[in-house]
């Protein structure tokens, strides 16, 4: 196809979709309503719902995470940054040694880097990390992106409901976080 053929060809594409968002009934109602023809909303004058299971923003169960660095590792962007030291904990069983696990102390995502693969959720072995599908947190200034651990763990008020497994499905196997 000629530069000139492909060129006349996309020009057709564009008058057929304007068309058809300007006259969605078509020949029989020729009245421009751009508003009802467009697959796209007015955000943020509209909003849709996303899917429950939509990947909005992470959040974080700060009991559960034991700082094992699992998920900054597994981040392809580097965009987890975590920080712990570690305390003594009462021994498992009566008569047991006591133990040394780490302590939280700085649990950070930075939103501007991060592109939203989910491996961090899928690798985190003690269900610390969830995906909630609010997605309104876009701000001004880029470095506002980084939530910190306070945030993260705000977010988990939006998580939805978890769905009980199909029949027959594989279950993940769930450790005990400490
Ligand atoms: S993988 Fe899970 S438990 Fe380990 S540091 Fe990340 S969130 Fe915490
Ligand atoms: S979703 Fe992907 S890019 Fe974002 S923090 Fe998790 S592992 Fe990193």
């Amino acid at each position: 196809m000629s530069v000139l053929k492909g060129y006349i060809a996309g020009l057709k594409v564009t008058g057929r979709t304007f068309l058809r968002t300007m006259f969605p009934e078509g020949a029989k109602k020729p009245i421009p309503q751009p508003s009802k023809g467009a697959v796209t909303v007015q955000y943020p004058a509209e909003k849709e719902a996303p899917a429950d299971r939509a990947r909005g923003v992470i959040s974080l169960v700060e009991e559960n995470c034991t700082a094992c660095m699992l998920c900054s590792r597994a981040c392809p962007d580097w965009c987890i940054y975590i920080e712990g030291h570690k305390v003594k904990a009462p021994p498992r069983r009566v008569g047991g040694a006591v133990r040394t696990v780490n302590a939280l102390d700085r649990f950070d995502i930075d939103y501007a880097l991060c592109m939203y693969c989910g491996i961090c959720v899928e690798v985190c072995p003690f269900d610390a990390l969830f995906w909630s599908p609010e997605y309104e947190y876009s701000e001004p200034r880029i470095a506002d992106l980084l939530h910190d651990k306070e945030r993260l763990v705000e977010w988990h008020e939006t998580v939805p409901e978890f769905e009980a497994y199909e029949a027959g499905s594989q279950q993940k196997v769930r450790k005990v976080p400490r």
